[in-house]
């Protein structure tokens, strides 16, 4: 059984919808915090934000993110691991995923046009292609997190 829990989140730029999905009770509230915390960086277009508490696709994830610019909406999947971190990394981890809702500006019409000009490429190529792009917005998405991560603890990197 799925179970959601519905918040109105309000940054100084705009208000979204955050939605919590199959939440252990005594983990919502330290969520919605950090989520407070950390909504400066959601863009305006992204209208709601789900967080899911699961299992990533990839086991060694500690949290994933897919946007959905279109619709304006994003889901970030957390699990336990996140959870057994402390608070300064699951933070950095949390605000790490919302940069790439941030840089998803960029990096959707970069993914969009790689699979439409190597449509007709072997494999190899569009997998070259992709797997550079997704290192490069790692790299850029975890070079904004150092940076703007002291700035909203206030602690030094
Ligand atoms: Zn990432």
């Amino acid at each position: 059984m799925t179970t959601t829990a519905s918040y109105d989140v309000e940054s100084n730029r705009h208000t979204f919808a955050l939605n919590l999905i199959d939440f252990p009770p005594e983990l919502e509230r330290a969520t919605v915090g950090l989520v407070d915390r950390l909504c400066g960086v959601v863009p305006v277009w992204c209208r709601t934000l789900t967080i899911k508490f699961g299992d990533c696709d990839e086991d060694d994830s500690v949290a994933q993110c897919h946007v959905n610019q279109t619709y304006r909406f994003a889901v970030i999947t957390i699990g336990s691991y996140f959870f057994s971190s402390d608070d300064a990394d699951r933070c950095e981890y949390l605000l790490h995923e919302l940069l790439h809702i941030a840089t998803a500006t960029l990096a959707e019409p970069v993914r969009s046009m790689i699979d439409d000009l190597t449509d007709d490429l072997p494999r190899a190529t569009q997998k070259a292609m992709r797997t550079r792009l997704i290192d490069g917005l790692e790299q850029t998405v975890q070079d904004l997190t150092f940076a703007i991560l002291p700035l909203i603890t206030g602690d030094d990197a």
